[in-house]
């Protein structure tokens, strides 16, 4: 029901011909991380063969040459998603390192004992345990949306959360364990409305979703290139100008200063000042070709496929007995989380590669949200615009044989 040539895709990521267990990979492991498509692998050696050199300070052919490819990556990722400058995309080691950059800075400057932080049932633990550390260095208070039985959150318990002590929302835009897509416009306009600050874990969201920050009017927004077909290591923080500016910097060192005496060091501007040492050079440059990657396909035509995947894998799941899919959103991407009665969904993972399918199992980093479900953890299969309906079928069939084997 769409344009893409799944065959054609599959041949621009190397991996994908990799024999594991004696049979073909199946990657199902695409919430964790997706895999690279060879021009961003060719990205990163061409850095390393043709201008490995550091960014910023060196007047030389190289440096000038690697400093331009890294700005231009900067400017690549404001277009992604749609931030209205470039300054405010701040370079990160991902969306862990960009919730702790907005808690340690925004949160530690501004935030104060008694105020309430609001964060839902479903987040990622990278989303909570930054925040628990500055509720138990300050003194604020952390609070939490609840869920329904399919994992959708309950608005209407977040509206009476609300109040002018509520000072920060941080919230998932796409859970990783359940797949969930949440209302974030919605959740951003009423946290507005008391005068909250808003940040969105973006981490899931970005390879499936469009991303437009200025229609969205987070505050902050933080994604992980590794999840969008890019490489590993690296993220962007999103900030608005003004706030990013009133916050103090995150790391001290080289690249974020102005002026440094012992006396008095003055800061950088933005992005810099957020910016200390040498940076994941290589890793930024070759981030600019994963997103021409996806914006080439198109997103859209991206999220049709994969949700032909999940239509598909959803309906076939469904069928086998004993099998209870954890969370049923109406809106929700290409993830597929699942228990099985009776079977550890340890050794359904061990089972499934040992015949060549890799699937996540476990807490998926969302205890609470385990919790919640009354279970340890499930079996996650999460599909990438490189899967294919046969693929799902192979699933299917191994879901069969270890039925038959642990049943
Ligand atoms: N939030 C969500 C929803 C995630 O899925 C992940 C990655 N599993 C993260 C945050 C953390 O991203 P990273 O490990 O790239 O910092």
């Amino acid at each position: 029901a769409n344009s893409l040539d799944i065959t054609s895709i599959r041949n621009d990521f190397p991996i994908l011909n990799e024999i594991v267990n004696g049979k073909q990979l199946v990657y199902f492991d695409n919430a964790a991380t997706t895999q690279k498509p060879r021009l961003v692998l060719d990205a990163l050696s061409g850095y390393y063969e043709h201008y490995n050199a550091n960014i910023h300070r060196g007047i030389h052919h190289l440096a000038e040459k690697a400093t331009g490819a890294f700005e231009e990556s900067r400017r690549r990722l404001q277009k992604f998603i749609n931030a209205p400058l470039s300054e405010e995309v701040i370079f990160t080691y991902g969306t862990t390192d960009s919730i702790n950059l907005v808690a340690q800075t925004y949160g530690r400057r501004f935030l104060k004992k008694g105020d309430e932080i609001i964060i839902s049932t479903m987040e990622h633990h990278s989303n909570i345990v930054p925040w628990q550390m500055l509720c138990e260095e300050k003194g604020c208070i952390l609070k939490v949306i609840p869920i329904n039985d399919d994992g959708e959150l309950l608005m209407d318990e977040f509206e009476k959360m609300l109040s002018e002590r509520t000072k920060f929302v941080s919230v998932v835009h796409v859970s990783n364990a359940l797949g969930t897509i949440n209302p974030i416009k919605e959740i951003i306009a009423k946290a507005h409305a008391v005068g909250a600050k808003v940040m969105i874990d973006g981490a899931q969201a970005s390879s499936h979703l469009a991303i437009d920050v200025q229609d969205l009017d987070c505050d902050f927004y933080g994604l992980s290139l590794h999840k969008i077909y890019g490489p590993t290591g690296m993220g962007i923080l999103f900030g608005k100008k003004e706030l990013l500016d009133a916050m103090p910097p995150y790391r001290g060192g080289g690249e974020m200063i102005k002026e440094v005496t012992f006396a008095k060091t003055t800061y950088n501007e933005l992005p810099y000042k957020f910016e200390a040492g040498t940076p994941n050079i290589a890793d930024v440059v070759a981030a600019k070709f994963a997103l021409d990657y996806v914006d080439n396909l198109g997103k859209e035509n991206i999220a049709g496929h994969e949700n032909d995947l999940l239509e598909y894998g959803t309906q076939a799941l469904k069928e086998i007995e004993g099998l209870r899919i954890i969370g049923n959103a109406r809106e929700k991407v290409s993830v597929i989380s699942f228990v099985i009665d009776g079977i550890h969904h340890q050794d359904i993972g061990v089972l499934l590669d040992q015949q060549g399918i890799a699937v996540r199992t476990g807490h998926h980093c969302t205890q609470p949200l385990m919790q919640r479900f009354g279970i340890t953890g499930t079996t996650r299969a999460s599909f990438a615009v490189y899967n294919s309906i046969e693929e799902v079928d192979l699933l299917i069939k191994g879901l069969h044989k270890v039925k038959k084997m642990l049943g």
